[in-house]
């Protein structure tokens, strides 16, 4: 069977893999993607083919070779495969370098627990109302592109997501953000850190616009922004935050 089926295996450990996603990962006769996430989820019948989350492209064809040759090839992303992840690299390399013996090769997306999700239900419904979500890394975009939407998400009252905050080789995208997002928002404005959500190493920060200390965050975060009315409410002895559905 000429199969490929591009996959995402949720943020954290098993309990977050879909059980559509699970019985694909169950008949796939390979699995392409990032060495850790196939060690997780192989088992000795499945062929793997580890790569470098920076060769994206290159995996995507491979991919597509191996299910002409006859596989039935699972592409695993973590989280959701379709949010800064590995189905649109499929879809670029269908688009733009398209081979004669890809044609009949049966081709599906399938959603998975995103890192936005998983997050924001750890501290109530940061995402409430309407939100978008940016991707902080300038490997693939400039600068100039992400600051002026953070810019006009602002503007717009947006509720926000930002992956990919920081890392070592881009330490300063992330402060230089939330500065953008301070000329825009009131200082009290929700903002949330959460790491590692669902795995062992798990943090969660809630803090405000004013006192956000983005050296706490690391490639392993996602950032959460209220919009201009996102509040704080008090349940027991814990806090939540929300973006309230309505503007009334
Ligand atoms: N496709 C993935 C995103 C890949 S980009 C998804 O849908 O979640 C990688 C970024 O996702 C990381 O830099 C981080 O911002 C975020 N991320 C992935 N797993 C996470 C987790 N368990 N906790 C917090 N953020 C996570």
């Amino acid at each position: 069977m000429k199969r490929l089926d591009v996959i995402g295996v949720g943020p954290a450990g098993p309990e977050w893999v879909t059980p559509e996603t699970r019985e694909l990962i169950e008949q796939a006769t390979d699995l392409v993607g990032y060495g850790p996430y196939l060690d997780r989820l192989a088992s000795e019948r499945h062929q793997c083919h580890p790569s470098d989350n920076r060769v994206e492209l290159e995996r995507a064809a491979g991919a597509l070779d191996l299910a002409a040759e006859g596989r039935s090839v699972a592409v695993v992303s973590g989280g959701d495969p379709g949010i800064f992840a590995m189905a649109a690299a499929l879809c670029e390399v269908l688009d733009h370098q398209a081979r004669p013996e890809w044609a009949d090769v049966e081709f599906e997306v399938h959603p998975g627990v995103s890192a936005l999700q998983a997050a924001a239900a750890r501290v109530g419904a940061p995402l409430g109302h309407d939100f978008c979500a940016i991707s902080l890394s300038d490997n693939l975009k400039p600068w100039s592109v992400i600051a002026n939407r953070l810019q006009l998400a602002a503007r717009a009252d947006f509720a926000m997501a930002f992956y990919n905050p920081r890392s070592s080789s881009r330490p300063w995208q992330l402060g230089e953000a939330l500065s953008l997002l301070r000329a825009e928002q009131p200082g009290e404005t929700p903002v949330v850190f959460a790491a590692a959500v669902g795995r062992p190493d798990e943090w969660v920060r809630m803090t405000t616009l004013a006192e956000a200390d983005p050296t706490e965050v690391d490639m392993r975060t996602v950032v959460l922004v209220g919009n201009s009315r996102g509040r704080y409410v008090r349940h027991g002895d814990r806090w939540f935050v929300y973006s309230p559905r309505d503007y009334v």
